[in-house]
Parts: structure tokens; C-alpha cells; sequence
């Protein structure tokens, strides 16, 4: 999920030739034909998809009704993302966002290229936090009170996918070649 963008582009600079404009509209040479190969994405993604299970067993040992509204919550943050950071972005609509969400967020949103993108993305990076959060909280309650061997083998596994695998992916792999990390609200 990162991402990032510096610049308000020109009014109509959309849809010329996107590469070459989108290019010329936010002055980093090469940066928007980059197309990030399918096993990068997939890099990225997986792991996410890995915590939305770890998460969903661990709620599930509390109530099988929060268990699933906790999926429903996630699978409905990332389709959030793609309506609310994601048509803010310089990668949208282009190969160059590194979890591929750049690709999937025109599909159901239009662009909103007049948005600053670190603003947009910390007023909205929040919708993710329950995600991470709520299987946190409710396994530490599970493991103060009802502990068993395995709630601690997915508490800790949860944990290790969550906020170490996630993020070192992140930096060390799908923005590693990123142009403008440096700028960049996730990484900066
Ligand atoms: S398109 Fe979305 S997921 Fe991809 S880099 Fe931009 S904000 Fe991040």
C-alpha cells in the first residue's frame, strides 16, 4: 500500500497518452511507465491476504459473527482505499503501484487529480487500522483469559505477518524502486 504524491497536475492533463503526460504533468522522468511484474504484486498481496485469515481465526475463537463482520470489514477497507487514497495518486491508472491497487481502483472510481495525495492519505490511512487492530485486541483478551497453546501460535503468528512481514515488504520490496519514496507519506 504505498504510494505517493507530490504535485497537482495541470487540469486535462489526464488521458493524452497517460505515460508520457503523466510523466510530463509530474516531472520525474521514467517514473510512469514503470509496470511492476505480477510476482511483485503478488508479493505484496499475499501477505495481506494471510492477515485477513490469521484475523478472522482469531476473532473466530471469540464469535463467529464478529469473525465474519471482521472480513467484511476488511475486504470493504481495501475497496475504501482503492475510492479514497488510491484515485488521489500518481500511480493510478498505471502499472507502477506495487500492490497493483493503481490498476484495480479505475475500475469503480474516477480520479481525483486535484487532491494533494499526502493529505488524502493521512486524513484517510485510518480505514486500515481496524484491520490490524482488532484481532490485536481481542487476541490479547483471548490470551488473558482463555489461553491455549494455539490462540498463541495465531496471536503470534498475526503479529509477525502483520507488523513486521507487511511493512518490511513494503520498504524493502514493492517501494524499493520507487522514484519518489522520499516523498512519500508511507515511506517518509
Ligand atoms: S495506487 Fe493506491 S496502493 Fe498503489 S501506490 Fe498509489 S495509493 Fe498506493
Amino acid at each position: 500500500m504505498a504510494n505517493h504524491q507530490i504535485r497537482k497536475q495541470p487540469r486535462g492533463a489526464e488521458n493524452k497518452n497517460a505515460g508520457q503526460n503523466r510523466s510530463a504533468a509530474c516531472g520525474i522522468p521514467g517514473e510512469c511507465p514503470r509496470e511492476i511484474p505480477g510476482w511483485l504484486v503478488a508479493v505484496d498481496n499475499v501477505p495481506t491476504l494471510v492477515l485477513f485469515v490469521l484475523g478472522f481465526l482469531i476473532m473466530g475463537r471469540w464469535s463467529a459473527l464478529l469473525a465474519l463482520a471482521f472480513l467484511v470489514y476488511c475486504s470493504s477497507a481495501i475497496v475504501l482505499f482503492w475510492a479514497l487514497i488510491c484515485t488521489s495518486c500518481h500511480h493510478y491508472d498505471s502499472g507502477a503501484c506495487p500492490c497493483g491497487y493503481g490498476r484495480m481502483a479505475p475500475k469503480l472510481f474516477k480520479a481525483r487529480r486535484d487532491a494533494d495525495f499526502r493529505k488524502v492519505f493521512k486524513r484517510n490511512i485510518a480505514i486500515m487500522f481496524p484491520c490490524w487492530l482488532a484481532p490485536t485486541l481481542v487476541g490479547i483478551y483471548l490470551l488473558r483469559y482463555h489461553y491455549t497453546g494455539a490462540l498463541l501460535a495465531l496471536f503470534l503468528g498475526f503479529c509477525l505477518v502483520g507488523y513486521i512481514l507487511i511493512p518490511a515488504i513494503a520498504k524493502l520490496v514493492g517501494c524499493k524502486g520507487c522514484a519518489i519514496k522520499d516523498r512519500c507519506p508511507w515511506m517518509s
